[in-house]
Order: structure tokens, then C-alpha cells, then sequence
């Protein structure tokens, strides 16, 4: 009989070393009873782990961080945040730790991370613990994201504990491993900026430069190109969002990374009809953050990431905020163009076309989506077959297909690119109905529908005759929908 080796992980603790100021030293809890539920091989083998080892006793150990590599030390990370547009000085890992970073087969450090592994001194009144259904949900939606093109942290495996954990019921207990190109957020970097402690404010800039932007370290001032190539991220990162429809939920400063990558998912879903005042997050009573107003929040987000950067952008603080206000100011400018680029993509137009030409296409098309509410993704794959010249499967999206012909007549006229709309406009996303539906079954321990909907979702743009179903939009009487932040 052969064993299989236990797996051998060179983790560094560069975030540890460098930012002690940042970083607790903490030990993850037992779990009674594990079992693996989910594990993504191709990640893991990306990563220079083997995929078989992680199945064994002690590579389930190494994602549950309860069998820690040599070398190895697991902490929690310190950060503050705006929640809600109110600032907490003290939030940080509460239930999280970071294991370490590790060096992928591409060379690039990635940071192996645990959400759910128990309470740690940033814990305040939580429990320390996290379920199965948030983790799966996690796990699904981040790895939909991957495959749709969109930065976003990754899902390594989600390990059931066997504990009992309470929320409004009793639910099984449950760990995310997750892969990110780091955990720096805003909130990092208001902490730091908080402590009044410069030096670790600049380690922390040079850290983030290094892992993230190492071209800014040349530039003349290197903070205000860190803090543009942060602005830059974002404002490519929420167009992404919103070309697909996606609503994150809960956009708070501590939520919002610093490596343009989205991170937490929570209360987040992809928008059915379409509608800018989606909403999914039961707890986010004034709508602060629906699909419509993500823009925004971003660059709100982005003006108190730059107040934490003014010590190290200029000596006079005042010449610090014209300048930090100058980058700021280019956010818009970058989503705007970054979203007219992308709607161009999803409607196959070509890029020489005028500006005159397509904007008030766009403009018309965007009033008349919200009119008629109709199914945002299924409305544009099926323009790909308008492109073609059946026009047939997108008017019967739309409640008053005549509005839309006049519509479709100028676009097509324009001769669009249906091949090129294919590999941006999704047949498959981690659609609510189907989400709920994987979530419940896992709960009942049948792990066949969330398998399912992963292979649907990991290869959006491929259509499959035997994946129908999950091409269709919600049933009707499903909804409105609502997500519960009692993660
Ligand atoms: P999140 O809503 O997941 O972004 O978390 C916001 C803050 O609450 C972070 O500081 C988390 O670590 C903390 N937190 C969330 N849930 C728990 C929990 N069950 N136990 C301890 N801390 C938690
Ligand atoms: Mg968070």
C-alpha cells in the first residue's frame, strides 16, 4: 500500500515579517468532524499543491490551517473600515487567517487564507465560525467570476467541520480556503494611517507596491502612482461588475482590495431584470449599495484610500490633497471609458466606429432594458443571435418587442460581431434560483447540484444543449430575492 505524502506547502510570511504592526499571530481552531466538500484541483495544481494529497487526513488539516507547514505562521490581519459610511476602527480578521503566501507555479506570491477557522482578538461579538451555505455560495460566485473574466479572490476548497454552529437555526459549520493576490483592502491602509505611525503607513504603501504595482516604485512620487493604479483597478474592476450585471452587496472600505481584486462575497448576486436599484442585501435598508449606485461607492471608497495616503504624497498637506483630488478625479473618466469599451464588446460593434454613432445607441438601449426589466444576461447572448439574423429569441425577451425593432434595426446596420459578442456576453452565471437551489441540497448532503452548476458557471460562454435549464432566467414567482448577512 502506498501512502500519499503529506502535502509539503513553502509558505512565506511576508505580511507577517513586514507588517508585524498588522498582523496577530493566532492558531486555528479544531474542527470536530471534517469533510471535505469541495476542492478546486485545478487551482490547487496552479498553486504546486497536489490535488490527491489535499483529499488525505492531513491535506485537509493544511486547508483547515489546523496542520500548519513548517515555516508557517498563520495570523490574523488587522484593518478598519467604512461600513455603511460609518468608520469602525477596529475590524480585522474575526473569523479569517492568512496561512501564508505562497509562490504559484507562475512565480506570482498569492496569499492562502482561511475564513471560518474560529474567533480571534479582532472577534468582537462573533462566534468565530462561518456555514456552509455563505462558504459554497463563496466559493461558487468567485469562481464564476474567474471564469467570466473578472479579478476576483479564488476558491480553493471549503471544508465541512462537523460543528454546530448557531445563527437564526442551528447550521453545520464550515471553512472557505481562499487564494487572493493578497489581502490588502482600504481598511488596511486606514488602520495604518490610524495609528499615526508614518513608517508603518510607508512599509505598507511599499509592500502593496511590490506585490501589486511594482512599476510604481520608479515613478517620480511612487505613493500617488500606487494610488492610481489602485484607482485604475477599480474603475476597470466595477465596470466589469456592472457590464455583467453583478451586485456585490456590500461595498465597505474593509471589502474594497487594494489589488483591483473582488473580494467577499456576501450579500452579493447577479441582477435578473434588469434594474438599477438591485438590491439583494437584506441589511442594506437605504440601498446604499444597489447596482446602479456602484460607481460611486467606489469612488467614495477611493477618496478615504487616498486621505490614509496623504502623509506620503506631499510634505504640505494641502498640495498632498490637490494632488490626490487630480488622480481621484480620473475615476470617472476610466470607468466611463472602460464601460463604453465593454458595451461596445458585448453589442460587437467595431472599435472604429464614432463616438456619435454609438453613444445614444447605448443610451436608448440602456432606457429601454430598464422599461421593460427585462432578463439582463439571457437579453444579451440572445442579441448574438440578432447578429446572426434571428431576431426572434431576443424579442421574446422583451414584453413590447416593438420598441425594440427600431432598436435592432440601427445596431444591425452596424453589423455587428456575433462571434465577438459570444465571448463576452455569458450564457451561464450563478443565477439566485439556481444558487438557493445548490445551497439547499448541499444542506441535505447532495452535492450533485452545486457540481452541476460549477460546470455550467466555470464555462460561462460555452453553450451546452444538456445545461438548458441553467440558461433560463428565475421562474416567475421567484423573488424578490434577498441575501442574509448572517454569514
Ligand atoms: P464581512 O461582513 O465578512 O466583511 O465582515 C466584517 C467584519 O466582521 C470583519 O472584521 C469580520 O472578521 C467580522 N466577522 C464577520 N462574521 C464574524 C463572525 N462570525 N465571527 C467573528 N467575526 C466576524
Ligand atoms: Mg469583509
Amino acid at each position: 500500500m502506498t501512502l500519499a505524502a503529506a502535502p509539503t506547502v513553502p509558505l512565506t510570511g511576508r505580511f507577517a515579517t513586514e507588517l508585524p504592526e498588522l498582523a496577530v499571530r493566532w492558531q486555528a481552531a479544531e474542527a470536530p468532524e471534517p469533510r471535505l466538500l469541495v476542492l478546486n484541483e485545478p487551482l490547487a495544481a496552479e498553486l504546486g499543491l497536489d490535488p490527491a494529497s489535499l483529499r488525505e487526513p492531513d491535506g485537509i488539516g493544511l486547508l483547515l490551517g489546523t496542520h500548519v507547514p513548517d515555516g508557517a505562521t498563520p495570523v490574523a490581519q488587522a484593518y478598519a473600515g467604512h461600513q455603511f459610511g460609518m468608520y469602525s476602527p477596529r475590524l480585522g480578521d474575526g473569523r479569517a487567517l492568512l496561512l501564508g503566501e505562497v509562490a504559484g507555479s507562475d512565480g506570482r506570491l498569492r496569499d492562502i487564507h482561511l475564513k471560518g477557522s474560529g474567533r480571534t482578538p479582532f472577534a468582537r461579538g462573533g462566534d468565530g465560525w462561518a456555514v456552509v451555505g455563505p462558504m459554497l455560495r463563496e466559493y461558487l460566485v468567485s469562481e464564476a467570476m474567474h471564469a467570466l473574466g473578472v479579478p476576483t479572490t479564488r476558491s480553493l476548497a471549503v471544508v465541512a467541520t462537523g460543528r454546530r454552529v448557531q445563527r437564526e437555526t442551528v447550521l453545520p459549520g464550515a471553512l472557505l480556503t481562499r487564494v487572493a493576490s493578497s489581502h490588502l483592502r482600504v481598511g488596511t491602509f486606514q488602520y495604518a494611517r490610524a495609528t499615526g505611525d508614518t513608517d508603518l503607513l510607508r512599509r505598507l504603501a511599499d509592500h502593496a507596491i511590490e506585490r501589486h504595482y511594482p512599476g510604481a516604485a520608479d515613478a517620480e512620487n511612487p505613493y500617488r502612482a500606487l494610488f492610481e493604479a489602485v484607482v485604475t483597478a477599480q474603475a476597470s474592476l466595477v465596470a466589469q461588475w456592472m457590464l455583467l450585471g453583478f451586485v456585490h452587496g456590500v461595498m465597505n472600505t474593509d471589502n474594497m482590495t487594494i489589488s483591483g481584486e473582488t473580494i467577499d462575497y456576501g450579500p452579493c448576486a447577479f441582477m435578473d431584470e434588469f434594474d438599477p436599484r438591485s438590491l439583494y442585501s437584506s441589511i442594506d435598508e437605504g440601498g446604499r449599495y444597489a447596482y446602479g449606485n456602484q460607481p460611486a461607492v467606489a469612488a467614495w471608497n477611493l477618496a478615504r484610500f487616498a486621505e490614509t495616503l496623504l502623509p506620503l504624497l506631499h510634505e504640505d498637506q494641502e498640495q498632498a490633497v490637490e494632488l490626490a483630488t487630480e488622480s481621484l478625479e480620473r475615476f470617472t473618466e476610466q470607468y466611463g471609458t472602460a464601460w463604453v469599451v465593454g458595451m461596445r464588446d458585448k453589442l460587437g460593434l467595431a472599435g472604429d466606429l464614432a463616438d456619435e454613432q454609438v453613444s445614444p445607441l447605448l443610451e436608448e438601449l440602456m432606457s429601454l432594458l430598464e422599461r421593460s426589466r427585462v432578463d439582463y444576461t439571457s437579453f444579451f447572448r440572445a442579441l448574438g443571435s440578432a447578429a446572426r439574423g434571428d431576431v426572434e429569441p431576443v424579442r421574446c425577451l422583451v414584453a413590447d418587442a416593438g420598441s425594440l425593432d427600431a432598436w435592432l434595426q440601427r445596431w444591425r446596420a452596424l453589423n455587428p460581431d456575433a462571434e465577438r459578442m459570444d465571448r463576452v456576453n455569458p450564457v451561464y452565471i450563478p443565477r439566485n434560483h439556481l444558487v438557493e437551489e445548490a445551497l439547499a441540497a448541499a444542506y441535505e448532503d447532495d452535492l450533485a447540484p452545486l457540481h452541476r452548476l460549477l460546470e455550467a458557471v466555470t464555462a460561462p460562454y460555452e453553450e451546452r444543449p444538456d445545461l438548458e435549464r441553467y440558461a433560463s432566467p428565475a421562474p416567475e414567482g421567484f423573488g424578490p430575492y434577498r441575501t442574509f448577512c448572517g454569514t
